[in-house]
Protein backbone atom coordinates (compact mmCIF):
# COMPACT_ATOMS: atom_id res chain seq x y z
CA UNK A 1 0.00 0.00 0.00
CA UNK A 2 1.05 3.86 -1.01
CA UNK A 3 0.61 6.51 1.64
CA UNK A 4 0.83 10.77 0.98
CA UNK A 5 0.42 12.34 4.32
CA UNK A 6 -0.46 16.21 2.97
CA UNK A 7 1.44 18.32 6.02
CA UNK A 8 -0.55 21.91 6.54
CA UNK A 9 -0.19 23.24 10.01
CA UNK A 10 1.26 20.16 11.67
CA UNK A 11 4.83 20.27 10.65
CA UNK A 12 6.62 17.97 12.82
CA UNK A 13 7.46 14.66 13.16
CA UNK A 14 6.63 13.63 16.76
CA UNK A 15 3.40 13.18 18.10
CA UNK A 16 1.79 13.32 14.52
CA UNK A 17 -1.46 10.92 14.22
CA UNK A 18 -1.57 11.27 10.21
CA UNK A 19 2.12 9.99 10.03
CA UNK A 20 2.06 7.87 12.72
CA UNK A 21 -1.31 6.02 10.79
CA UNK A 22 0.23 6.06 7.49
CA UNK A 23 3.70 4.74 8.57
CA UNK A 24 1.84 1.68 10.47
CA UNK A 25 -0.49 1.26 7.82
CA UNK A 26 1.25 1.85 4.73
CA UNK A 27 4.67 -0.17 3.17
CA UNK A 28 5.55 3.11 1.01
CA UNK A 29 4.63 6.56 2.86
CA UNK A 30 5.91 9.80 1.44
CA UNK A 31 4.46 13.19 2.48
CA UNK A 32 3.75 16.48 0.35
CA UNK A 33 3.43 20.57 1.26
CA UNK A 34 1.94 23.07 -0.65
CA UNK A 35 2.75 27.03 -0.66
CA UNK A 36 0.25 29.40 -2.43
CA UNK A 37 2.48 31.98 -2.76
CA UNK A 38 -0.96 33.82 -2.86
CA UNK A 39 -0.93 33.95 0.70
CA UNK A 40 1.84 36.96 0.26
CA UNK A 41 -0.21 39.08 -1.70
CA UNK A 42 -2.24 42.37 -0.22
CA UNK A 43 -5.67 41.57 0.49
CA UNK A 44 -7.84 44.71 0.76
CA UNK A 45 -6.22 45.81 4.42
CA UNK A 46 -3.06 46.04 1.89
CA UNK A 47 -1.28 43.82 4.18
CA UNK A 48 -0.13 40.77 2.58
CA UNK A 49 -2.34 37.51 4.13
CA UNK A 50 0.67 36.51 5.74
CA UNK A 51 3.70 38.98 6.90
CA UNK A 52 6.86 38.62 6.45
CA UNK A 53 8.29 37.09 9.61
CA UNK A 54 5.63 34.76 10.04
CA UNK A 55 6.76 33.40 6.11
CA UNK A 56 10.38 33.16 7.18
CA UNK A 57 9.69 31.37 10.24
CA UNK A 58 7.35 28.72 8.13
CA UNK A 59 10.55 28.67 5.54
CA UNK A 60 12.78 27.73 8.25
CA UNK A 61 10.18 25.41 9.38
CA UNK A 62 9.75 23.35 5.95
CA UNK A 63 13.69 23.35 6.10
CA UNK A 64 13.68 21.33 9.32
CA UNK A 65 10.86 19.46 8.46
CA UNK A 66 12.68 18.13 4.75
CA UNK A 67 15.35 17.65 7.15
CA UNK A 68 13.49 15.05 9.86
CA UNK A 69 11.78 13.62 7.33
CA UNK A 70 14.88 12.78 5.10
CA UNK A 71 16.21 11.26 8.29
CA UNK A 72 13.16 8.92 8.59
CA UNK A 73 13.83 7.83 4.80
CA UNK A 74 10.17 9.47 3.70
CA UNK A 75 10.54 11.55 0.50
CA UNK A 76 9.05 15.25 0.83
CA UNK A 77 7.69 17.38 -1.96
CA UNK A 78 7.31 20.68 -1.90
CA UNK A 79 4.59 22.12 -4.07
CA UNK A 80 3.73 25.84 -5.21
CA UNK A 81 0.46 26.87 -6.47
CA UNK A 82 -2.79 27.03 -5.08
CA UNK A 83 -3.38 23.63 -3.64
CA UNK A 84 -6.59 23.25 -5.94
CA UNK A 85 -4.38 23.11 -8.97
CA UNK A 86 -1.09 21.98 -8.23
CA UNK A 87 -2.03 19.35 -5.23
CA UNK A 88 -4.88 18.10 -7.18
CA UNK A 89 -2.59 17.23 -10.31
CA UNK A 90 0.20 15.89 -8.11
CA UNK A 91 -1.93 13.48 -6.75
CA UNK A 92 -3.59 12.17 -9.97
CA UNK A 93 -0.32 11.57 -11.23
CA UNK A 94 0.65 8.93 -8.87
CA UNK A 95 -1.40 5.79 -7.92
CA UNK A 96 -1.07 6.20 -3.91
CA UNK A 97 -4.05 4.52 -2.70
CA UNK A 98 -4.37 6.31 0.86
CA UNK A 99 -4.01 10.18 1.43
CA UNK A 100 -4.07 11.20 4.65
CA UNK A 101 -5.51 15.13 5.67
CA UNK A 102 -5.91 16.66 8.64
CA UNK A 103 -9.62 18.04 9.67
CA UNK A 104 -10.19 21.49 9.62
CA UNK A 105 -13.51 23.70 10.63
CA UNK A 106 -13.17 26.79 8.97
CA UNK A 107 -14.25 28.22 5.35
CA UNK A 108 -10.90 28.98 3.80
CA UNK A 109 -9.37 25.93 4.96
CA UNK A 110 -12.20 23.59 4.65
CA UNK A 111 -12.60 24.96 0.86
CA UNK A 112 -9.31 24.47 0.37
CA UNK A 113 -9.04 20.65 1.28
CA UNK A 114 -12.54 19.88 -0.06
CA UNK A 115 -10.86 22.02 -3.72
CA UNK A 116 -8.42 19.07 -3.28
CA UNK A 117 -10.60 15.96 -2.30
CA UNK A 118 -13.83 16.37 -4.64
CA UNK A 119 -11.80 15.90 -7.77
CA UNK A 120 -10.38 12.32 -6.36
CA UNK A 121 -12.23 9.26 -7.62
CA UNK A 122 -12.42 6.20 -5.14
CA UNK A 123 -8.90 4.83 -6.22
CA UNK A 124 -7.94 7.10 -3.33
CA UNK A 125 -8.93 6.61 0.29
CA UNK A 126 -9.02 9.66 2.26
CA UNK A 127 -8.24 9.26 6.23
CA UNK A 128 -8.64 12.14 8.25
CA UNK A 129 -7.73 13.19 11.85
CA UNK A 130 -7.70 16.16 14.29
CA UNK A 131 -4.23 16.89 15.00
CA UNK A 132 -4.32 20.29 16.84
CA UNK A 133 -5.57 20.06 20.59
CA UNK A 134 -4.58 18.94 23.83
CA UNK A 135 -7.33 17.11 24.65
CA UNK A 136 -8.93 15.44 21.68
CA UNK A 137 -12.53 16.10 20.45
CA UNK A 138 -13.30 12.74 21.40
CA UNK A 139 -12.15 13.35 24.95
CA UNK A 140 -14.78 16.26 25.53
CA UNK A 141 -17.01 15.73 28.44
CA UNK A 142 -20.07 16.87 26.50
CA UNK A 143 -21.56 17.16 23.20
CA UNK A 144 -19.89 20.41 20.95
CA UNK A 145 -23.03 22.09 21.28
CA UNK A 146 -22.95 21.92 25.32
CA UNK A 147 -19.55 23.87 25.12
CA UNK A 148 -20.15 25.89 28.07
CA UNK A 149 -19.94 29.94 27.03
CA UNK A 150 -16.85 30.87 29.19
CA UNK A 151 -13.65 29.39 29.69
CA UNK A 152 -13.77 28.73 33.94
CA UNK A 153 -16.43 25.55 33.34
CA UNK A 154 -14.70 24.23 30.83
CA UNK A 155 -11.04 24.12 32.55
CA UNK A 156 -12.98 22.40 35.15
CA UNK A 157 -14.70 20.16 33.74
CA UNK A 158 -11.88 18.96 32.03
CA UNK A 159 -9.34 19.34 34.95
CA UNK A 160 -11.73 16.42 36.54
CA UNK A 161 -12.76 14.55 34.16
CA UNK A 162 -9.86 14.27 31.32
CA UNK A 163 -6.51 13.17 31.25
CA UNK A 164 -3.88 14.28 28.56
CA UNK A 165 -3.17 11.50 26.23
CA UNK A 166 0.49 10.86 25.77
CA UNK A 167 2.13 12.22 22.87
CA UNK A 168 3.07 9.87 20.13
CA UNK A 169 6.48 8.82 19.04
CA UNK A 170 8.33 9.63 16.36
CA UNK A 171 7.15 7.10 13.93
CA UNK A 172 10.58 4.12 12.95
CA UNK A 173 12.93 5.03 9.75
CA UNK A 174 11.26 3.29 6.87
CA UNK A 175 13.27 0.48 5.08
CA UNK A 176 16.25 2.62 3.13
CA UNK A 177 14.92 0.73 -0.18
CA UNK A 178 11.54 2.39 -0.15
CA UNK A 179 13.47 5.78 -0.71
CA UNK A 180 14.52 5.99 -4.12
CA UNK A 181 14.24 9.74 -3.99
CA UNK A 182 14.47 12.19 -1.74
CA UNK A 183 11.33 14.43 -2.77
CA UNK A 184 10.41 16.90 -5.76
CA UNK A 185 10.64 20.40 -4.64
CA UNK A 186 9.58 22.60 -6.85
CA UNK A 187 12.19 24.73 -8.37
CA UNK A 188 10.14 28.46 -7.62
CA UNK A 189 10.51 27.32 -3.96
CA UNK A 190 14.14 27.43 -4.19
CA UNK A 191 14.12 31.46 -5.13
CA UNK A 192 10.98 32.10 -2.32
CA UNK A 193 12.62 30.50 0.36
CA UNK A 194 15.57 32.40 -0.33
CA UNK A 195 13.83 36.02 -0.66
CA UNK A 196 11.44 35.19 2.38
CA UNK A 197 14.88 34.14 4.49
CA UNK A 198 16.18 37.03 4.14
CA UNK A 199 14.27 39.56 6.19
CA UNK A 200 15.60 40.35 9.18
CA UNK A 201 14.36 40.93 12.59
CA UNK A 202 14.75 44.18 14.53
CA UNK A 203 17.61 43.78 17.19
CA UNK A 204 15.00 44.96 19.85
CA UNK A 205 12.96 41.79 19.06
CA UNK A 206 11.78 40.03 22.49
CA UNK A 207 12.61 36.35 21.44
CA UNK A 208 15.24 35.55 18.23
CA UNK A 209 12.12 33.14 17.01
CA UNK A 210 13.39 30.29 14.53
CA UNK A 211 11.16 28.30 12.58
CA UNK A 212 11.15 24.38 13.03
CA UNK A 213 10.89 21.21 15.42
CA UNK A 214 14.23 20.89 16.51
CA UNK A 215 13.91 24.60 17.67
CA UNK A 216 11.18 24.50 19.60
CA UNK A 217 12.41 21.67 21.22
CA UNK A 218 15.20 23.13 22.28
CA UNK A 219 12.79 25.76 23.56
CA UNK A 220 11.05 23.99 25.54
CA UNK A 221 14.23 22.44 27.08
CA UNK A 222 15.74 25.77 27.81
CA UNK A 223 12.01 27.47 29.32
CA UNK A 224 11.98 24.23 31.50
CA UNK A 225 15.29 22.79 32.61
CA UNK A 226 17.67 25.34 31.14
CA UNK A 227 16.54 28.22 32.93
CA UNK A 228 13.99 26.92 35.17
CA UNK A 229 12.05 30.18 33.82
CA UNK A 230 8.76 27.53 33.93
CA UNK A 231 8.82 28.33 37.83
CA UNK A 232 8.06 32.00 37.80
CA UNK A 233 6.11 32.09 35.04
CA UNK A 234 3.11 33.20 36.53
CA UNK A 235 4.70 36.19 38.22
CA UNK A 236 6.38 36.87 34.94
CA UNK A 237 3.70 36.34 32.15
CA UNK A 238 2.50 39.88 32.25
CA UNK A 239 6.20 41.41 31.31
CA UNK A 240 7.02 43.04 28.18
CA UNK A 241 10.51 42.48 27.51
CA UNK A 242 12.75 39.62 26.79
CA UNK A 243 12.72 36.18 26.55
CA UNK A 244 11.73 34.04 29.31
CA UNK A 245 8.67 36.68 30.56
CA UNK A 246 6.34 33.58 28.91
CA UNK A 247 7.46 30.86 27.29
CA UNK A 248 7.07 31.70 23.58
CA UNK A 249 5.79 28.37 22.36
CA UNK A 250 2.85 29.95 20.26
CA UNK A 251 4.89 30.57 16.84
CA UNK A 252 6.11 26.83 16.83
CA UNK A 253 2.34 25.44 18.19
CA UNK A 254 0.63 27.81 15.33
CA UNK A 255 2.34 25.84 12.74
CA UNK A 256 2.15 22.54 14.27
CA UNK A 257 6.45 22.33 14.53
CA UNK A 258 5.26 21.27 18.39
CA UNK A 259 2.08 19.92 19.36
CA UNK A 260 0.42 21.15 23.05
CA UNK A 261 0.85 17.00 23.89
CA UNK A 262 4.13 17.08 23.80
CA UNK A 263 4.60 20.60 25.74
CA UNK A 264 2.45 19.09 28.28
CA UNK A 265 4.33 16.00 29.05
CA UNK A 266 7.61 18.20 29.16
CA UNK A 267 5.69 20.08 31.80
CA UNK A 268 5.07 17.01 33.87
CA UNK A 269 8.27 15.93 33.54
CA UNK A 270 9.84 19.15 34.84
CA UNK A 271 7.35 19.21 37.76
CA UNK A 272 8.38 15.83 38.72
CA UNK A 273 11.81 16.07 38.43
CA UNK A 274 12.12 19.48 39.43
CA UNK A 275 8.99 21.51 41.32
CA UNK A 276 5.46 21.52 40.88
CA UNK A 277 3.90 24.99 41.46
CA UNK A 278 1.57 28.10 40.43
CA UNK A 279 3.57 29.12 37.84
CA UNK A 280 3.82 24.76 36.16
CA UNK A 281 0.04 24.63 36.44
CA UNK A 282 -0.44 28.45 34.60
CA UNK A 283 1.44 26.99 31.80
CA UNK A 284 -1.21 23.65 31.62
CA UNK A 285 -4.16 27.15 32.52
CA UNK A 286 -2.82 28.68 29.41
CA UNK A 287 -2.56 25.60 26.54
CA UNK A 288 -6.53 25.09 27.94
CA UNK A 289 -7.19 28.21 27.03
CA UNK A 290 -5.80 27.83 23.72
CA UNK A 291 -8.20 24.22 23.73
CA UNK A 292 -11.36 26.65 24.18
CA UNK A 293 -10.79 28.67 22.10
CA UNK A 294 -10.20 26.15 19.22
CA UNK A 295 -13.20 24.41 20.67
CA UNK A 296 -15.08 27.80 20.37
CA UNK A 297 -14.34 28.17 16.60
CA UNK A 298 -14.80 24.32 15.79
CA UNK A 299 -18.76 24.88 17.31
CA UNK A 300 -19.32 28.09 15.86
CA UNK A 301 -17.64 27.92 12.41
CA UNK A 302 -17.29 30.60 10.43
CA UNK A 303 -19.60 32.79 13.07
CA UNK A 304 -15.81 33.93 14.96
CA UNK A 305 -15.79 35.97 11.57
CA UNK A 306 -19.28 37.92 12.21
CA UNK A 307 -19.22 41.30 13.30
CA UNK A 308 -21.77 40.57 15.88
CA UNK A 309 -19.20 37.72 16.81
CA UNK A 310 -20.71 34.40 18.73
CA UNK A 311 -22.82 36.62 20.91
CA UNK A 312 -25.11 38.60 17.51
CA UNK A 313 -24.03 41.80 19.33
CA UNK A 314 -24.61 44.96 17.49
CA UNK A 315 -20.91 46.84 17.41
CA UNK A 316 -18.60 49.54 16.69
CA UNK A 317 -18.66 49.90 12.66
CA UNK A 318 -16.11 52.27 11.79
CA UNK A 319 -13.51 51.56 9.29
CA UNK A 320 -11.62 54.72 8.80
CA UNK A 321 -8.58 53.62 6.83
CA UNK A 322 -6.76 56.98 8.66
CA UNK A 323 -7.38 55.77 11.95
CA UNK A 324 -6.18 52.54 10.64
CA UNK A 325 -2.86 53.32 9.28
CA UNK A 326 -2.02 55.35 12.45
CA UNK A 327 -2.66 52.20 14.23
CA UNK A 328 -0.92 50.21 12.74
CA UNK A 329 2.38 52.63 12.48
CA UNK A 330 2.22 53.71 16.42
CA UNK A 331 0.81 57.04 15.37
CA UNK A 332 -2.09 57.17 17.88
CA UNK A 333 -2.41 59.97 20.60
CA UNK A 334 -1.36 56.83 22.91
CA UNK A 335 2.21 56.07 23.72
CA UNK A 336 1.43 52.91 25.15
CA UNK A 337 -0.46 51.18 22.29
CA UNK A 338 2.13 52.71 19.72
CA UNK A 339 4.88 50.99 21.42
CA UNK A 340 3.41 47.73 20.96
CA UNK A 341 1.96 48.46 17.66
CA UNK A 342 5.87 49.24 16.55
CA UNK A 343 6.78 45.81 18.03
CA UNK A 344 4.52 43.97 16.28
CA UNK A 345 5.76 45.60 12.96
CA UNK A 346 8.93 45.11 13.27
CA UNK A 347 9.25 41.65 14.72
CA UNK A 348 5.76 40.25 14.43
CA UNK A 349 5.81 39.57 17.63
CA UNK A 350 3.74 41.18 20.68
CA UNK A 351 2.86 40.05 24.26
CA UNK A 352 -0.10 39.02 25.74
CA UNK A 353 -0.64 42.00 27.74
CA UNK A 354 0.15 44.42 24.90
CA UNK A 355 -2.53 42.20 22.97
CA UNK A 356 -5.03 42.83 24.98
CA UNK A 357 -4.56 46.19 25.21
CA UNK A 358 -4.30 47.09 21.74
CA UNK A 359 -6.99 45.27 20.65
CA UNK A 360 -9.66 46.41 22.84
CA UNK A 361 -7.91 50.63 22.27
CA UNK A 362 -8.62 49.87 18.52
CA UNK A 363 -12.07 48.45 18.70
CA UNK A 364 -13.32 50.36 22.29
CA UNK A 365 -11.56 53.58 22.27
CA UNK A 366 -10.93 54.56 18.77
CA UNK A 367 -14.66 52.86 17.81
CA UNK A 368 -13.50 50.81 14.89
CA UNK A 369 -14.57 47.76 13.58
CA UNK A 370 -12.92 44.89 15.81
CA UNK A 371 -12.73 42.51 12.43
CA UNK A 372 -9.83 45.02 10.46
CA UNK A 373 -7.78 44.86 13.84
CA UNK A 374 -7.91 40.84 14.01
CA UNK A 375 -7.31 40.57 10.10
CA UNK A 376 -4.10 43.05 10.72
CA UNK A 377 -3.28 40.78 13.63
CA UNK A 378 -3.54 37.57 10.95
CA UNK A 379 -1.14 39.06 8.85
CA UNK A 380 1.36 40.45 10.84
CA UNK A 381 1.69 37.97 14.01
CA UNK A 382 4.50 35.32 13.90
CA UNK A 383 2.00 33.47 15.91
CA UNK A 384 -1.15 33.70 14.23
CA UNK A 385 -3.42 31.00 14.94
CA UNK A 386 -7.03 31.33 13.58
CA UNK A 387 -8.60 30.12 16.42
CA UNK A 388 -6.49 32.03 19.16
CA UNK A 389 -6.63 35.35 17.04
CA UNK A 390 -10.52 35.72 16.47
CA UNK A 391 -11.60 34.18 19.49
CA UNK A 392 -9.03 36.50 22.10
CA UNK A 393 -10.41 39.46 19.33
CA UNK A 394 -13.94 38.89 19.50
CA UNK A 395 -13.45 38.91 23.67
CA UNK A 396 -11.68 41.27 23.97
CA UNK A 397 -14.08 43.42 21.58
CA UNK A 398 -17.64 42.05 24.03
CA UNK A 399 -18.74 40.03 21.10
CA UNK A 400 -17.42 36.88 22.10
CA UNK A 401 -16.44 34.48 25.83
CA UNK A 402 -15.85 37.61 28.04
CA UNK A 403 -18.97 38.25 30.17
CA UNK A 404 -17.77 41.61 31.65
CA UNK A 405 -17.13 43.10 28.23
CA UNK A 406 -14.08 45.38 29.65
CA UNK A 407 -12.06 48.33 28.43
CA UNK A 408 -8.67 48.51 29.08
CA UNK A 409 -8.23 51.72 30.35
CA UNK A 410 -4.69 52.10 28.59
CA UNK A 411 -2.88 54.76 30.56
CA UNK A 412 -3.25 52.59 34.04
CA UNK A 413 -2.03 49.36 31.99
CA UNK A 414 1.09 51.50 31.36
CA UNK A 415 1.58 52.59 34.87
CA UNK A 416 0.77 48.82 35.99
CA UNK A 417 3.07 47.09 33.58
CA UNK A 418 5.52 49.50 32.00
CA UNK A 419 5.85 51.59 35.77
CA UNK A 420 9.69 52.97 34.24
CA UNK A 421 8.52 53.17 30.80
CA UNK A 422 11.28 50.96 29.85
CA UNK A 423 9.09 49.40 27.22
CA UNK A 424 7.97 52.76 25.47
CA UNK A 425 11.71 53.87 25.62
CA UNK A 426 13.06 50.43 24.03
CA UNK A 427 10.53 50.76 20.36
CA UNK A 428 9.60 54.53 20.74
CA UNK A 429 13.26 55.34 20.35
CA UNK A 430 14.40 54.77 16.96
CA UNK A 431 17.62 52.35 16.98
C1 LIG B 1 -6.12 40.22 20.50
C2 LIG B 1 -5.34 38.94 20.72
C3 LIG B 1 -4.92 38.18 19.64
C4 LIG B 1 -4.21 36.99 19.82
N1 LIG B 1 -3.80 36.24 18.72
C5 LIG B 1 -3.16 35.07 18.92
C6 LIG B 1 -2.76 34.27 17.81
O1 LIG B 1 -3.01 34.59 16.65
N2 LIG B 1 -2.05 33.12 18.08
C7 LIG B 1 -1.81 32.71 19.36
O2 LIG B 1 -1.19 31.65 19.54
N3 LIG B 1 -2.22 33.42 20.41
C8 LIG B 1 -2.87 34.59 20.24
N4 LIG B 1 -3.26 35.32 21.35
C9 LIG B 1 -3.10 34.74 22.69
C10 LIG B 1 -1.80 35.09 23.43
O3 LIG B 1 -1.60 36.47 23.41
C11 LIG B 1 -0.59 34.37 22.85
O4 LIG B 1 -0.87 32.98 22.74
C12 LIG B 1 0.63 34.53 23.76
O5 LIG B 1 0.89 35.89 23.96
C13 LIG B 1 1.81 33.86 23.09
O6 LIG B 1 2.95 34.00 23.89
P1 LIG B 1 3.58 32.76 24.64
O7 LIG B 1 3.69 31.61 23.72
O8 LIG B 1 4.81 33.22 25.31
O9 LIG B 1 2.41 32.43 25.66
P2 LIG B 1 2.43 31.91 27.16
O10 LIG B 1 1.92 32.98 28.02
O11 LIG B 1 3.72 31.34 27.51
O12 LIG B 1 1.33 30.75 27.13
C14 LIG B 1 1.63 29.40 26.75
C15 LIG B 1 0.76 29.01 25.58
O13 LIG B 1 -0.62 29.05 25.95
C16 LIG B 1 -1.42 29.49 24.86
N5 LIG B 1 -2.10 30.73 25.23
C17 LIG B 1 -1.70 31.66 26.13
N6 LIG B 1 -2.62 32.64 26.22
C18 LIG B 1 -3.59 32.35 25.33
C19 LIG B 1 -4.80 32.98 24.96
N7 LIG B 1 -5.22 34.12 25.51
N8 LIG B 1 -5.54 32.40 24.00
C20 LIG B 1 -5.17 31.25 23.42
N9 LIG B 1 -4.04 30.61 23.74
C21 LIG B 1 -3.27 31.14 24.69
C22 LIG B 1 -0.48 29.74 23.70
O14 LIG B 1 -0.47 28.59 22.89
C23 LIG B 1 0.86 29.95 24.39
O15 LIG B 1 1.95 29.61 23.57
C24 LIG B 1 -3.95 36.54 21.15
C25 LIG B 1 -4.35 37.33 22.24
C26 LIG B 1 -5.04 38.50 22.03
C27 LIG B 1 -5.46 39.33 23.22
Amino acid sequence: MKALVWFTDNLRVADHPLLSMACRDSERVEAVYCFDPKSLEEDVLQQPKMGPYRAKFLMETLAELQEQLHNLHIPFHILVGPAKQVLTRFIRQRNDTHLYVQKVWHSEETRQVQSVLSPLDSSVTVLRAYDQFLIDPDQLPYALDRLPKVFTPFRKDIEHQVMVREPLAIPEKRPLDHFVHTGYVDPQFTSIDKTLRSKATDKRTAFPFKGGETQALKRLHDYFWGTDAVATYKETRNEMIGSNYSTKFSAWLANGSISPKTIYAALKQYESECIANQSTYWVFFELLWRDFFKYIGLKHQNKIFAHGGILNKTFAQGRDPEVFNKWITGQTPDQFVNAHMIELAKTGWMSNRGRQNVASYWAKTLGQDWRSGAAYFESALIDYDVDANWGNWMYTSGVGNDPRDRVFNTSRQADMYDPDGAFRQLWLTDQ
